[in-house]
């Protein structure tokens, strides 16, 4: 049994995984502190993903297969070359959340210390970069001032712009067991209703962008009710002179009500019983953080906690939580362009201390370019070499179109990654094969500043290296052989903690020097631990008077967009998969959940221009246009529009969510905006639809709309074109005896291969008729025995089976119909009770609030 971490989000659970040969059994560590054995849906199924499918196995060079030698020379002589003839910013790295601290900190060292440029910036910049700026403004660091255990102790728990119960399954459990234990109070602030709304006592559907004019609402409030912290303020905060002068315009009652399109009496019932609950924790996530204003919208809700003094004692402190497993790792060694290391900027002591003890020749003195505009400058020609580590920024960057074209014109650049076909390695001039997850040894820092070691299961596939063995050898070609000597991944631990506490003295709170004299087995066996203890306890902060500021914020307009484009855009996450899908989208489980990308629709904006459930349409923006399929949402608000981030090239022509936001930045943290986007919406009318399932991988298909899932056995394509679809016939299905039936009333065909008795693929087009259910037959790719051709071109069985419906629980395959069915039929009234009938629900529960929400439905429908 070997302990790591998960590989996803920033809860950062423990693993226990049983290893044998490529295939790992993963369960919850119980001794784990961020999740006690608990797991999601993504961490339950990360054993679906660990083959060596897709994985880029060897260095190439121009796509020609080469030696580690010749790859790394290349690397190492082109960047020294460029940066001979141009200078050292000239190049960049851009790296990502998915890598471990060792990775980070060499990387690190040698763009910032080595060649002379702070032109390194990370994925975690789209991700988390406002709360950095936010802590640094407040408190003087980036310090989350919060753990998990504050929402265990917590009366009123708020979460703002975070779906938690999709993103953060783990914590939205803890936070539902909260509530079951302690009456603990729950307050979601998000313009959608999500399911993490499910279990609310209050949802607050504000406008989009409207969050700072709500928490200086709150503060207003809370001054006028009497609940500041007089006593706090005057020990341990400073603020302007005309601080409280400037909150105090415009933020009564019914302006801010109107400002964020709330009713004024939900907003004065959460404003209430924000002030009569002292321990209260305000969780916040992508929703805050992804905006133009993100900066401002942090320190909003800083503000709140710093004036009630809920900060540093158990149950009370504002708590920005990451989307990555190592987003916090990359911010302690300094992988933003803005930072330097170990958490200092760039003022001159600290580049002349970390210069000392890097013993570095080259040291960057002042930030390097923030990824939006990293990529800008590559476009522009500014840099002309550049290394991608880890991320896949043709997709996940805003407007990824000019990422693309970006990358397109770049004299050279490097993907290290451990997948060989992305929408970004096919810019690459070289590919690194990197280390797997399953493969990796190093530490990660989760949300709540805990470090834990991630440990590998398996041997390195193919001629794979650990990206701080590859970052080493490229230092040590350039020249820098002394400096980037590492053997073992703990030498880099071990530098970095004592870089931490490098002439620290008590200045810096991120201080992990008692780890710095580890041994290697002492690091192989290391534990999780948190380093910052209890942070601010004792009113103190690292600014230099020792006290923490009240950051002025004022809501900026929120003007309607263009005539074109009447509608707002807000993305995010899928419950069951992560990112650009090149890991999640190989379990045929964690695709069951949503199998398309979908743009969700508010029934009457749709309504209005004649779109209904289950069309396609294209939502169209300043900056491109991708299609999707819609889905209706009483949840969304009128205006606006919902849709996911995961889709690439690889797997749909549609549900390309990363094209679509503008590359506007917020002024501070340089994080794009990727909520409120102005868009439209139009119907697509394709003259013909269908699907086809595929036991291999099918070939691309590119029809108006083609989108790609595993399933069991197989894919799934669902598809839709206009004009003939003669060629999708041809192309589509491989070879073998062919079973085909032609509607020629109705336009239609229904074409089945069969080979060895067995089905391997099956293509059902309609121009007006309907669709047989896809589920019976991608059990056929898998079957033993053969369906009877009749039953294949009927794409049902003989015997009518019952209909599942769509997927709700993928641990135990409990579908929607199986569900209402048992609620209906045998009167179940809770989740608890859905879960003692069917097992739904009772694994890793990322599908509890799903179910409550059917139990729910059922109920008013039984009422009306
Ligand atoms: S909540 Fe889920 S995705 Fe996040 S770390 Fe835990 S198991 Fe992994």
């Amino acid at each position: 049994m070997i302990r790591t971490t998960c590989a996803y989000c920033g809860v950062g659970c423990g693993i226990r995984a049983e290893v044998t040969g490529r295939e790992v059994k993963i369960a919850g560590d119980p001794d784990h502190p961020a999740n006690a054995g608990k797991l999601c849906s993504k961490g339950t199924h990360l054993g679906d993903t660990v083959s060596l499918e897709g994985r880029l196995l060897h260095p190439e060079i121009g796509g020609r297969r080469v030696s580690w030698d010749r790859a790394i020379g290349e690397v190492a002589g082109r960047f020294a070359d460029t940066i001979a003839r141009h200078g050292p910013d000239s190049v960049a790295f851009y790296v990502s959340g998915q890598l471990l601290t060792e990775d980070y900190y060499v990387a690190n060292k040698l763009m910032k210390g080595f060649i002379g440029s702070a032109n390194i910036d990370t994925n975690s910049r789209l991700c988390m970069s406002s709360a950095v700026s936010g802590h640094v403004r407040a408190f003087g660091e980036d310090v989350v001032p919060a753990t998990y255990d504050d929402l265990d102790t917590a009366d009123l728990i708020v979460l703002v712009g975070s779906n938690t119960a999709w993103c953060h399954p783990v914590i939205y459990q803890r936070i539902l067991a909260a509530r079951a234990a302690r009456g603990t109070k729950l307050v979601v602030i998000d313009p959608r209703r999500t399911e993490t709304c499910e279990d609310a006592d209050l949802h607050l559907a504000l406008r989009p962008g409207s969050d700072v004019a709500l928490m200086n609402g709150l503060l207003a409030h809370c001054r006028s009710a009497g609940v500041l912290d007089e006593g706090y303020l005057a020990r341990h905060v400073s603020a302007p002179d005309d601080f409280w002068d400037g909150l105090s315009q415009g933020s009564d009652l019914w302006s801010t009500a109107a400002a964020c399109d709330v009713p004024p009496a939900d907003l004065l019932a959460f404003y209430e019983l924000f002030a009569a609950t002292p321990r209260t924790v305000t969780l916040f996530s992508q929703g805050i953080n992804q905006s133009v204003r993100g900066t401002d919208q942090v320190n909003a809700i800083v503000n709140v906690h710093l004036a009630t003094g809920r900060i540093g004692k158990p149950g009370a402190a504002p708590f920005s939580i990451t989307g990555q497993p190592n987003a916090m790792g990359g911010r302690e060694v300094g992988g933003l362009a803005s930072m330097l290391a170990a958490h200092m900027d760039f003022a001159p002591e600290n580049v002349a201390r970390v210069g000392r003890f890097w013993a570095a020749p080259n040291m960057a003195a002042k930030p390097g370019l923030k990824a939006v505009d990293l990529f800008e400058a590559v476009r522009d020609g500014r840099i002309k070499a550049l290394w991608i580590m880890a991320t896949n920024p043709a997709v996940s960057m805003p407007d990824a179109n000019l990422v693309r074209e970006a990358l397109a014109t770049c004299p050279f650049v490097v993907v290290s990654d451990c997948i060989a076909d992305t929408d970004t390695t096919r810019f690459a001039h070289v590919k690194l094969p990197a280390a797997g997850w399953g493969e990796k040894d190093g530490t990660v820092t989760n949300s709540d500043r805990l470090i834990s070691r991630q440990r590998a299961l398996f041997p390195l596939a193919g001629e794979a290296r650990p990206d701080w063995l590859i970052v080493s050898e490229v230092a040590q070609a350039m020249g820098w052989a002394d400096a980037f000597s590492y053997t073992h991944a703990a030498d880099l631990f071990r530098e970095h903690a004592r870089l931490s506490a490098y002439e620290n003295g008590g200045s810096r709170l991120f201080d992990i020097g008692d780890r710095a004299a580890i041994s290697n087995a002492g690091y192989d066996a290391m534990e999780p631990f948190r380093w910052g203890g209890t942070p601010f306890a004792d009113g103190r902060f690292p600014t230099p008077d020792g006290k923490a500021r009240l950051v002025p914020v004022r809501q900026m307009a929120l003007t309607p967009g263009p005539g074109r484009f009447p509608l707002t855009l807000n993305t995010g996450r899928y419950r069951d998969q992560w990112h650009t899908m090149t890991r999640t989208g190989l379990s045929a489980k964690l695709s069951q959940h949503l199998r398309e990308p979908m743009v969700e629709v508010h029934p009457e904006d749709a309504a209005a221009l004649g779109i209904a459930d289950g069309d396609l349409a294209d939502v169209i923006t300043g900056q491109g246009a991708s299609a999707y399929r819609v889905l209706l949402s009483e949840g969304q608000r009128r205006g606006e529009l919902f849709t996911p981030i995961h889709w690439t090239d690889r797997q749909s022509t549609g549900g390309r969510t990363g094209l679509l936001p503008r590359a506007q930045v917020d002024p501070h943290s340089g994080q794009p905006g990727f909520k409120s986007t102005p868009a439209r919406l139009e119907k697509l009318a394709p003259e013909w639809r269908g699907f086809l399932v595929m036991r291999d991988a099918p070939p691309p298909l590119t029809p108006l709309y083609a989108t790609r899932v595993r399933v069991a056995g197989g894919w799934l394509v669902e598809l839709a074109g206009s004009g003939d679809f003669a060629t999708i016939v041809e192309r589509a299905l491989p070879e073998g005896q062919r079973l085909e039936i032609v509607d020629e009333a109705r336009g239609g065909m229904r074409v089945a291969v069969v080979q060895d008795g067995r089905l391997r693929g099956a293509l059902y087009l309609t121009r007006d008729g309907t669709l047989p259910s896809r589920d019976w037959l991608i059990a056929q790719l898998g079957a033993d025995g053969q369906a009877s051709s009749i039953e294949l071109l009927a794409g049902r069985p003989a015997k009518p089976a019952p209909d599942r419906g769509p997927i709700v629980c993928v641990c135990f395959d409990v579908g929607m119909k199986t569900i209402l069915d048992a609620v209906t039929g045998q009167g179940l009234t809770s989740v608890d009770q859905v879960g003692a009938a069917l097992s739904a629900g009772t694994n890793c529960g990322s599908c509890r609030p799903a179910i409550k929400r059917l139990i729910g439905a059922n109920q008013e429908a039984a009422h009306a």
